[in-house]
């Protein structure tokens, strides 16, 4: 695991209850030694802090997606009013966590993360319309061309894909894909509208409105 955070007092307990947990940890404190670390050792997941100095964790984060690496990112953030931003950048951001934060909570969080990330996924291929999911290679298309999503925008078109015309709830998504229920259902709409940006006209995805989302050709 790399861990980015300025605050030496933050990255320790987190180091610790990482360690705890089995991990290698590995830490930086700036957003430059950071970016360095993620392309040398090739972390698992990185714990990543928005507001750290010089290169922030955003920039940080940008540099890796432009760069083909999607290694699992979980922001930390000290501003809650930060969090739509982060998830609307289309960073791939997989979680995000605010200070405070319990270091159990954020346990949890890098487990979950993980564990999506690694989540074998059957090897079929999904069609509605014009979008086609390879389940087993993680790829997509929207008519004919190829589109880049992230573990968990993946993991909730697939979902949604599964089961054709099937309405699921917001809490159904986020317990089924997430697999936890304790961030907002505003989690599930911003990764909608994030899928929905990048797959354009093509997109299945509708909104039912008072109940939630399905995925539907008409
Ligand atoms: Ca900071």
């Amino acid at each position: 695991m790399l861990v980015v955070e300025d605050e030496p007092a933050i990255s320790e307990l987190v180091s610790l209850y990482l360690k705890r947990d089995g991990f290698g940890v590995h830490v930086e404190s700036d957003g430059a030694a950071g970016l360095a670390a993620a392309r040398r050792l090739k972390p698992v997941a990185i714990v990543l802090d928005v507001g750290l100095p010089g290169v922030s964790g955003i920039d940080v984060c940008r540099s890796l997606r432009a760069a083909d690496d999607w290694t699992p990112v979980l922001f930390v953030t000290a501003r809650d009013d930060e969090v739509d931003r982060l998830l609307g950048l289309e960073l791939g951001a997989d979680d995000y966590i605010t200070k405070p934060f319990s270091p159990r909570e954020l346990a949890v969080r890098v487990r979950t993360v993980l564990r999506r990330a690694a989540r074998p996924t059957p090897s079929d291929v999904l069609e509605i319309g014009a979008v086609r999911l390879d389940a087993g290679q993680r790829r997509a298309w929207a008519a004919g061309e190829e589109v880049s999503l992230t573990s968990t925008e993946f993991d909730l078109l697939a979902h949604l894909m599964r089961s054709p015309r099937q309405v699921f709830s917001r809490e159904q998504l986020l317990s089924s894909v997430w697999g936890y229920e304790a961030l907002g259902t505003r989690t599930v709409d911003v990764h909608i509208a994030q899928l929905r940006a990048k797959l354009g006209p093509a997109s299945p995805l509708r909104t039912v409105r008072g109940v939630g989302y399905s995925a539907d050709a008409s």
